[in-house]
């Protein structure tokens, strides 16, 4: 299976979602064949749950009848969090190919390692990095022109100042710096 070549594609559904934090995902059976893909919509729902990992798998549900995913692959473009991870699991994914980490909150190597922990049963295959630069470049870009935008504002800056204008979601933590431009 030509991993980059996947991840490329979940990169260009992460860069859908205007107004969004750009992740995007990708569901590919054991034939290599796409069934499903989507992005984070967590702004457009309106739902703290519409992270593009479950956007995926709700999408690849319809689509098939059948909320078992054995023998399947999950491509990511952001390294799962808690909640998606334990939604990968109850899936019964097999393997999941993210790009980059997410050293605050992620819960697939970094912080915990809920794919590969044998305390929930069988562990699921984790392929760490793939387009890492790429996905983060991303990130940072989008935290950055976030960042532009609130401060052109009189009221953010105000807030800013008082250390409290950005809504502190941890991927924001991770990505909002320099370093990765
Ligand atoms: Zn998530």
């Amino acid at each position: 299976m030509d991993f980059e070549l996947f991840m490329h594609l979940a990169l260009d559904e992460a860069r859908k979602g205007a107004d969004e934090v750009p992740v995007g995902a990708l569901l590919v059976d054991d034939k290599g064949e796409i069934v499903a893909s989507a992005h984070n919509l967590r702004e457009a729902k309106n739902d703290p749950t519409a992270h593009a990992e479950l956007e995926v798998l709700r999408a690849a549900a319809d689509l098939s009848g059948d909320w078992r995913f054995e023998g399947t692959t999950l491509f990511v473009t952001l390294e799962p969090c808690v909640m998606c991870a334990g939604a990968i699991r109850e899936a019964r994914i097999s393997r999941v190919v993210f790009a980059a980490w997410n050293e605050v909150s992620g819960a697939s190597g970094s912080v915990y390692d809920v794919l590969r922990d044998p305390r929930l049963g069988k562990t699921i295959e984790v392929i760490p990095g793939v387009l890492e630069n790429e996905a983060s470049t991303l990130l940072s870009r989008y935290f950055k022109s976030v960042r532009e935008t609130k401060l052109s504002s009189q009221k953010y800056e105000s807030e800013w100042s008082e250390g409290k204008g950005m809504d502190n979601h941890p991927c924001e933590i991770a990505f909002d710096n320099e370093k990765l431009d």
